[in-house]
Parts: structure tokens; C-alpha cells; sequence
């Protein structure tokens, strides 16, 4: 392995991080003891368990002699716990909470040289039903009492093992039209949701995170206006506090930023509404905006667009997202996602690309094999999972990493950087899936897929980088031959993944330089103050420095009103000094080269009008991205991240 990720090993997680692992990650037995004690315990747990799904999904084990397949899956455990050890690649949360889940304690943690072969057997063997490793679903609702209910049992079970949900309700007649069956008035989407609202309020306790919900209507559909306004009053904690509402745009973007440049209207309809109405798109907007600066809902969600690039469209169609809208699924579809930490790949005043590469390659397989020691909740899932394999591996550390190279997240050197980085994932990740293909088989619908059937489909819209001929060349090439999942890539939020890599988030700036966070604690419910400053401000800022500004950064959060160099100002930007249009340019550029979605949040500050949300919300439509969403600071009562002095 390559030399960095051994340095990453000898690196401790954090005394932070480590209270989060030590509240939520490391495994305890049904009598509360702890039966793992380190991150290297719990990463030698996740490593075994993902590499035995060697036995479940590779024919060419068949051909092996027992000590060959036995080499085979410890050196793939071996490679796994590398990565995860030294955490520059982590999983998804459910799959470190998970894997593992009813197997023998005793096979999990006992030293490799002593595993044989019966002992990964048994591991596949003695996974039970909360052995759930992934963080997306999506589910349907059917407009019948019996679809929605079943859904709402659906929601249950999945968020009982931990899983993010998201749903499309306009498939559901609006509010007020004819009911057969009762001779009644259909109470319609907005009023259902609430019911998904409560089941998840009960289940979620006992889990060690709160469910995660969205709800997405189309912006056709009858209810829109009031669907807009549903989480009007919002306080952060009653309001359909679990769900994300967004409003979908099935058709293409640039169809709805014709008729709001040309003041055009949109004609609502339902197969089982009589009526007949058409609203003006930029009332709609205006709503929008509206309630975005209220309360941070709704955002919008680009349907139409994430189609577009969509491998098995119109064989299969993406119909909503999970909760924070990085993956676009098909009914009763879920995705894993893992996360490499690319601040930890800068190292002597280099970017490791070549490590990169490595670890890319590994990490696309460690995710393909959650798909199969996975067990879902429900049948339907595992079998649409299944027929396409979807994958979301993606980044985390991309503000420290702009740290660390001195370039300003705002600036179009931090977008060109961006672009190349995504771009060679991309490229290795696509690369690594088609070898897959080969290896262990391609996806079972590959065939009636575009990247069988379509001469020059490339799964995402490409822009400009160094990588573009190579990744051209693939798609045109190898990828007709062999793929072995529909989508390979996403950035997720890694919430809470990034703080056990004592990273940035996702490809998000820093909200803050220094800050207070609170993490609850499980044995009480207590809430307890963790106090960070950022690490490469610390080893980069002379120390002298640091000491006379500390107490008001710790207070601000920021540098931009502190009396330091404007040098350090200008790199170390964070969140609120970001402007709007420089958030969603950067989401534009890695969304140009990711075949699943990004999760990405456009900061505003707490002055910021009406009519700048507004702009956003158009601006967005004139972009290559998949969907947006908008926080103006302070809009709700509850964040999770504040400064010490709001705390
Ligand atoms: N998620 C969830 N509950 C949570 C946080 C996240 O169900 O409290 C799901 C949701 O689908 C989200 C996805 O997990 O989009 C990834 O979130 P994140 O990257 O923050 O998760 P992490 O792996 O860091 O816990």
C-alpha cells in the first residue's frame, strides 16, 4: 500500500472524534459492554465483513483451491482495513454501525493470520436482519390508502435499520378531489406526509440517529402551492421536522427557465383532478424563495436533468432523492456511499495523485461488495438494488485540502482544481467498475443500458479538464463492453464521517474556523459542547498569531473581521464569506463530473433579501446541476453548528 495511507495508520483519530465514535460507532453487546474500543477495532470489523462478500459475489472463487480463496479474501480484507484504519476512506454511517450485525463476536476482531476460510462462511451465514449497510432509499406512494400504508410501514422498517428515505407524493390526488370509495374528499399529499412525519418520530428512538426524511412534489402538481408553504412556521422541531421538501422538475430545466424569463405559466394536473388551473412559474419561484428564507425549505430537485444523464433511462426512471439529495433513485432503490478524505492525500507540498488512484480502485470495490453481505428490509429493495448496483463514492476534506494548497474555495483556480480532481475519480472509478464487470460480471441490466446501447453516452455533462479524452475514450470503449453498477459516484454531506477523519465535509467550506458542537450523548440525552479549531489553520498560521485572534475566532468563526494578513483571509474563507454564486458555481463543478449527485448547501448570510434567494433559485436553473438547496444562516431556531457565542 501506498506510503501515505501507512502514515494515516500511525495518526490517532482526534479526542472529538473519538467521543462521536465512542457514542454511536463502536459496538456494544446486548448487555451494553463495549466490544470494540478503538477505530482500528471497529475498521478490522467493517474490513472482514465486506471483504467475505468475495464468497457471494465472485464466480472466480469457484476455480480457486480453498487456501487460494482464502488468500484471495484476506488480502482484500487486508486492503479494506487499510484504507478504513487510516481513515482516508470511510463508509457510509449504517454500514460502520452494521456490518457484523448477528455474527459471532469472536469471528469479527481475532487476529487475520488465525481466520480461515469456514470462519468468512460463517460470517455471511450468521448476518441477520439489521445487517443494513446503506444510507438511501426511496420509496413509492401510490394514491390508494393501501399504497400509502404501506409505505408508512415501509418507512418504518427501513428507518428502524437506519436508513435515509426519500418520496415523491405526486403520484397522490390533490387535496379536496373525489374519493370513490368513501364518496369522500381526498385530504391530499401535504396532510399523508405528516402521517410519515410520526411514524418516523416513533421509531426513531433507540437508534443512534434520528431519521432522515424527503419529500418531493412535482412542481405540476396541484397541491404546489401549498406544498411550497408546508413547513411554513417551522421551528427546526415540530413542523415535519424529519422531512427535506423539495419541489421536483420532471421536465428539463431549461423548460422552466424559458417560461420564467418569458412570464409563462404551468398547467397543474392530476389523472383523478377535474379541475383545471395554471400558475405563473415565477409565482411559484417567488413562493419559493419566500419560504427558503424563512425556514430553508423548499429546495428544488432537478428530476429532469438527473434522467438526462441516467444510464438506464427510460428502461428505469429516477423518481425522487434520499434525504439530502446526492443520490436520484427509482422506486424501492437504495444506494451505499463511502467517502475518501482528499485533505489527507496532500502531503510534502504535493497532491498524492497516485494514491489516489489506488484508493479509488479499492474503494469501488469495497462498495460494489456492500451491495451483496447487504440485507435489506425489504424484498423489492434488494432485488432493484440488485438489477443496477448503484454506487456513491465520493469525497470529503476538499476545503482543508484547498487549505492546505493556499487557494481560495472562491476562485476559479479552486473550481479548475475541482473539475480535475472529480474528474480523475471519475475516470478511475468508471475504469475500476468496468474491471469489475469483467471480473464478477456486469450489472443485470447492462444490456438495455445506454452505456450498452448509446454511441457517445457519457453519465454526467463533462466540462473542461486535463481528463476529458480519457474519460471520452472509456465510455466509448470499455464501457460498451463491461460495467458492473449504472453509477459509481456521488458526494455526500459526510456529517458525521468527516468528523471521525478530522476533515471538512463533503466538498462543503468550513462553516466555521473555530466552533462549538454538540453531540448527544446516548447513556443521558445530555448535550454535551465539543470545541474545534481547524487543524491546517493551526499548523499554518504563526502561532503567535493564532494565540492574539483566538478567543474572538472562537467567537466570529471567521478571519474576515479580525486584524490578520489579508493572505490568511483570503485562504481561509469560510462558508458566510462565500458568496451565494461562488457556492454554486463550485457544486457546478464537481456536479459536471458525477453520475449520481451532490449534496451541496448555498450559504447565505442572515442580512440576505428575499429577492437574492430568489436570484438563486433562478441562477440554478441556468447551471449543470441537479438540484439546489438554500440556508440562510440563523433561519431556523435549532443548527446543529453554531459559534460559541450563539450557543
Ligand atoms: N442520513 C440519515 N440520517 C442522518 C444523516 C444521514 O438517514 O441523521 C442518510 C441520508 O440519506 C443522507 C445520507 O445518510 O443523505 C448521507 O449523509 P451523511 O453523509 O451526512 O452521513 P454519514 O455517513 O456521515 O453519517
Amino acid at each position: 500500500m501506498h506510503e501515505l495511507v501507512k502514515k494515516w495508520q500511525n495518526v490517532a483519530p482526534s479526542q472529538n472524534a473519538e467521543k462521536i465514535l465512542r457514542e454511536r460507532y463502536y459496538l456494544k453487546n446486548r448487555e451494553g459492554e463495549y466490544l470494540e474500543n478503538s477505530w482500528n477495532e471497529l475498521s478490522r470489523r467493517v474490513a472482514r465483513v465486506i471483504a467475505a462478500a468475495e464468497l457471494l459475489n465472485n464466480p472466480r472463487l469457484q476455480q480457486m483451491t480453498p487456501a487460494e480463496r482464502l488468500d484471495h479474501i484476506k488480502s482484500w480484507e487486508e486492503a479494506f482495513y487499510e484504507l478504513i484504519s487510516s481513515r482516508i476512506f470511510i463508509p457510509n454511517s449504517p454500514t460502520l454501525f452494521n456490518a457484523g450485525m448477528g455474527v459471532d463476536f469472536e469471528l469479527l476482531y481475532k487476529p487475520l493470520e488465525n481466520m480461515k476460510l469456514e470462519d468468512y462462511e460463517k460470517i455471511v451465514q450468521q448476518r441477520n436482519h439489521l445487517h443494513m449497510l446503506s444510507a438511501c432509499f426511496v420509496v413509492p406512494v401510490d394514491d390508494s390508502i393501501d399504497g400509502i400504508f404501506t409505505a408508512v410501514k415501509e418507512y418504518a422498517m427501513i428507518t428502524k435499520v437506519g436508513g435515509g428515505i426519500g418520496s415523491n407524493f405526486s403520484a397522490l390526488r390533490p387535496n379536496g378531489s373525489f374519493v370513490a370509495g368513501t364518496h369522500g374528499k381526498a385530504s391530499g399529499p401535504i396532510s399523508f406526509m405528516h402521517v410519515f412525519n410520526s411514524a418516523v418520530s416513533v421509531v426513531e428512538q433507540g437508534y443512534r440517529r434520528r431519521g432522515a426524511l424527503m419529500g418531493i412534489l412535482n412542481i405540476d402538481h396541484p397541491d404546489i402551492v401549498d406544498f411550497i408553504q408546508a413547513k411554513r412556521g417551522n421551528d427546526g422541531e415540530r413542523v415535519l421536522r424529519f422531512f427535506n421538501i423539495s419541489v421536483g422538475i420532471p421536465m428539463q430545466r431549461e423548460e422552466i427557465l424559458k417560461l420564467y424569463e418569458q412570464d409563462g405559466q404551468i398547467e397543474l394536473h392530476h389523472p383523478k383532478w377535474v379541475g383545471k388551473k395554471q400558475v405563473r412559474v415565477r409565482e411559484i419561484f417567488q413562493l419559493m424563495a419566500q419560504n427558503a428564507w424563512e425556514t430553508g425549505d423548499p429546495g428544488m430537485v432537478f428530476l429532469g436533468e438527473m434522467n438526462k444523464y441516467y444510464a438506464l433511462y427510460p428502461v428505469r426512471q429516477i423518481i425522487s432523492t434520499n434525504p439530502c439529495g446526492e443520490i436520484g433513485l427509482g422506486p424501492y432503490e437504495a444506494c451505499n456511499l463511502g467517502s475518501i478524505d482528499v485533505a489527507k492525500l496532500y502531503d510534502g507540498g504535493k497532491f498524492a495523485w497516485d494514491a489516489l488512484e489506488k484508493i479509488v480502485r479499492v474503494a469501488v470495490r469495497f462498495l460494489d461488495n456492500v451491495i451483496d453481505v447487504n440485507v435489506f428490509p425489504i424484498d423489492k429493495i434488494e432485488w432493484a438494488v440488485k438489477e443496477s448496483r448503484r454506487l456513491g463514492l465520493g469525497i470529503m476534506g476538499f476545503a482543508d485540502l484547498l487549505y492546505q494548497m493556499e487557494i481560495p474555495y472562491d476562485s476559479e483556480e479552486a473550481r479548475r482544481f475541482a473539475r480535475n480532481l472529480m474528474a480523475f475519480i471519475s475516470l478511475h472509478a468508471h475504469e475500476a467498475s468496468s474491471d469489475l464487470g469483467e471480473e464478477k460480471g456486469n450489472f443485470p441490466l447492462f444490456s438495455q443500458s445506454r452505456y450498452a446501447k448509446e454511441e457517445n453516452f457519457v453519465p454526467f455533462s463533462m466540462d473542461v479538464s486535463d481528463y476529458d479524452d480519457e474519460i471520452k475514450q472509456h465510455f466509448k470503449t470499455r464501457a460498451k463492453k463491461h460495467k458492473r453498477n449504472v453509477a459509481v459516484l456521488a458526494i455526500a454531506p459526510t456529517g458525521s464521517i468527516s468528523n471521525i477523519a478530522d476533515t471538512s465535509s463533503g466538498l462543503e467550506p468550513n462553516f466555521l474556523l473555530a466552533y462549538v458542537r454538540y453531540v448527544n450523548k446516548q447513556s443521558s440525552g445530555e448535550r454535551e459542547p465539543l470545541l474545534y479549531v481547524n487543524e491546517v489553520l493551526r499548523k499554518k498560521m504563526p502561532a503567535e498569531d493564532l494565540k492574539r485572534i483566538e478567543s474572538e475566532l472562537i467567537e466570529k468563526g471567521s478571519l474576515k473581521n479580525l486584524d490578520v494578513d489579508e493572505k490568511w483571509k483570503r485562504i481561509f474563507v469560510v462558508a458566510l464569506d462565500i458568496s451565494p454564486m461562488d457556492h454554486l458555481l463550485m457544486q457546478e463543478a464537481f456536479q459536471c463530473y458525477v453520475d449520481n449527485n451532490i449534496s451541496k448547501t448555498i450559504n447565505m448570510p442572515n442580512s440576505a433579501s428575499v429577492d437574492d434567494v430568489l436570484d438563486i433559485y433562478v441562477e440554478a436553473l441556468k447551471h449543470k446541476i441537479r438540484g439546489l438547496t438554500v440556508y440562510r444562516d440563523g433561519s431556523l431556531r435549532t443548527q446543529v453548528l453554531t459559534t460559541a457565542r450563539s450557543a
